[in-house]
């Protein structure tokens, strides 16, 4: 406790009422992100996108927010990330009635399109935070991003659109960039693109082991990137107590010390406690203590400047009600509490051996 609250100093709790509700808070949506689809019954459906949307119009909460009309990337800033070969292979997929690229991850004709545009909406939005237009962005993209590797399509994903959005900030200038992954899958490409960098830390809560495999404690960065990635392997039903500790414990204190100057979350809702896609246990509360956390940690560090961007989450019920919790937490976040460090957690242990395993690199 003494050792963690050492940490806090680095981070003054100081907002005054001021704060409170002047966060302009920016969406990307567009109609392409409901064209793409992988084929009948795909749990990966447009229908996701229809209930975010009916829940921020159900909700009033649409009136609140400002709505970005997304550009697309640009090949250049595809081939940040991928390789051009890949680059080629997807958009080789226009205009196609369907094409398999694994297992389960397939193309219309509208998915290259879509896929740029869903990149190019995240870039826009890092565009429009560095503005200040706004100040927290969350497009609301799909296809989602994660798992697509440098040169690969895998896990419903064809570009990786957070790791595009830390390549295009690493291009401005930018050179040190937190992604925080609370998606039940591992984030396997993000990883891999940034795993020999220190320009980018990679924190990474998920099931294990499950899809994809990767995400072992053992897995820490390469090279110059050793200590940059942090992944939080966890068995089935953990909860909120769980993830709120281990981003207390843990994300708190590497961000502390690392001090990001951009944060960027691949907003994964399938650790939601109902969604058949994952095991765990957060319920939409959960994701609203996660979303203060890190709204904390942002506005601590790096003058709040934050960007969501969408990757699972295949329960329609629980995207309603777990991005409803979220879009009201970055509306009305006044400031976050710390007070549940000593209640213990079946993360326990895992908390205990992420430390230790890490102590080389970090201070807890
Ligand atoms: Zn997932």
């Amino acid at each position: 406790m003494d050792a963690l609250k050492s940490y806090y100093q680095y981070i003054i709790i100081d907002l005054t009422s001021d704060d409170i509700n002047m966060r302009k808070i920016g969406i990307s949506i567009d109609e392409l992100f409901i064209k793409h689809e992988n084929g009948f019954d795909h749990p990966e459906s447009p229908d996701r996108i229809y209930v975010i949307n009916d829940m921020l119009n159900q909700t009033e909460i649409i009136q609140k927010l400002k709505i970005l009309k997304p550009r697309d990337a640009t090949k250049q800033e595809i081939l940040n990330v991928h390789t051009e070969k890949y680059y080629e292979r997807i958009k080789s997929t226009k205009g196609k009635e369907k094409v398999f690229l694994d297992q389960d991850t397939s193309t219309n004709p509208f998915s290259f399109d879509a896929a740029m545009r869903a990149s190019g909406g995240v870039l826009q939005s890092i565009d429009e935070i560095i503005s200040k237009e706004i100040d927290i962005a969350f497009p609301l993209v799909r296809p989602p991003g994660h798992h697509a590797e440098a040169d690969r399509a895998m896990g419903f994903c064809l570009f990786n659109n957070i790791a595009l959005g830390a390549g295009y900030l690493l291009s401005k200038g930018f050179s040190r960039i937190l992604i925080i992954d609370f998606d039940v899958h591992h984030g396997n490409g993000t990883q891999h693109i940034f795993e020999d960098s220190k320009n980018v830390l990679f924190f990474s809560t998920h099931q294990f082991p499950y899809y994809p495999g990767t995400g072992s404690i053992d897995e820490k960065g390469v090279d110059q990137g050793q200590g940059y990635t942090v992944n939080i392997p966890l068995s089935t039903g953990m909860g909120d107590a769980e993830y709120i500790k281990i981003f207390q414990e843990i994300l708190i204190p590497i961000a502390a010390q690392y001090k990001p100057e951009f944060i960027l979350v691949s907003a994964g809702f399938d650790s939601f406690i109902d969604d058949a896609m994952g095991g765990m246990n957060v319920t939409a509360e959960g994701f609203a203590k996660l979303t203060e956390i890190v709204i904390y940690l942002s506005e601590q560090l790096c003058d709040g400047k934050l960007i969501f961007v969408l990757e699972g989450g295949y329960n329609l019920n629980g995207l309603w009600e777990c991005t409803n919790k979220v879009f009201e937490t970055l509306l009305n976040y006044n400031k976050t509490d710390s007070n549940n460090l000593t209640e213990s957690t079946k993360a326990d242990s895992t908390i205990d051996e992420i430390k230790k395993s890490y102590s080389q690199f970090w201070k807890f």
